[in-house]
């Protein structure tokens, strides 16, 4: 979920009816945007016609900053966290993405690469470990934090090879969908083909162009957040009002 530089310009102004869309030009309209998204509009780019690829860019920003004046208007942290979620998963439910190999009990992505987040999903997850009495193995984490992208595990991941905060998993981890066979993705050399899909890339996209937004890895970001936030052990007593 890296992104460019933001800019200063995060709501785009609207589209002259071109049919001759520089790609750069595209970009500068948009605040800050994932490489997916990038990816996916250059694809576009050469699959389309100029006049439908200038019509799919124009409703692309009508979404795009739709979605960011309201993200804007929405509390920051697990809140908004919350709201970016559900706009994906809206996304994948009306547009349910196709021949994934994923399956339940396979968690190579959860081991093999680093996934980033925004303050408002650490927000989120930190909030969650506390309500929901998540023990996390501190000092590991504090060593993945350390280690940044050559980080592998995720601490949320449970014994049984389940996402212990599948509800609240971030983004990053919501968007992502293979469609080659599955024994690659725990291979590091393989070659693993990530399904991309536009509106979830354009609603993250959103969301990393608000002026307060910031992203980094999942350990740092979460790690960051609980040591905001007093931890609650498992073993600590409940108090009843
Ligand atoms: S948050 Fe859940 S889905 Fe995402 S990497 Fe961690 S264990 Fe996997």
């Amino acid at each position: 979920m890296s992104s460019n530089k933001p800019s200063s310009r995060s709501v785009p102004a609207p589209i002259p009816g071109s049919s001759t869309l520089s790609f750069e030009r595209i970009l500068g309209w948009i605040g800050r945007f994932t490489p997916q998204f990038k990816f996916q509009l250059q694809l576009y780019q050469r699959l389309l016609p100029p006049e439908s690829f200038a019509k799919l860019v124009e409703e692309s920003l009508q979404v795009y900053r739709t979605i960011l004046v309201s993200l804007a208007q929405t509390p920051a942290g697990a809140e908004r966290a919350r709201a970016v979620h559900r706009l994906i998963d809206h996304e994948y439910k009306i547009k349910p993405p196709k021949d994934v190999s994923c399956s339940k009990g396979c968690v190579a992505c959860c081991t093999t690469f680093p996934k980033q987040v925004s303050n408002d999903e650490a927000a989120l997850l930190a909030s969650v470990v506390r309500e929901r009495k998540i023990e996390i193995d501190l000092e590991n984490l504090k060593i993945q934090a350390q280690a940044k992208s050559k980080a592998r595990g995720c601490p949320f991941l449970t014994s049984d090879l389940s996402c212990g905060v599948y509800d609240v998993r971030p983004a990053a981890c919501r968007k992502y969908h293979v469609t080659s066979p599955k024994e690659l993705c725990a291979d590091e050399n393989g070659q693993v083909t990530p399904q991309i899909e536009l509106m979830p890339e354009i609603i993250t996209s959103a969301a990393l162009s608000l002026p307060d937004a910031e992203i980094g890895f999942l350990s740092e970001k979460v790690l960051e957040f609980l040591e905001k936030t007093p931890l609650v052990k498992n073993s600590d007593p409940v108090i009843e009002n």
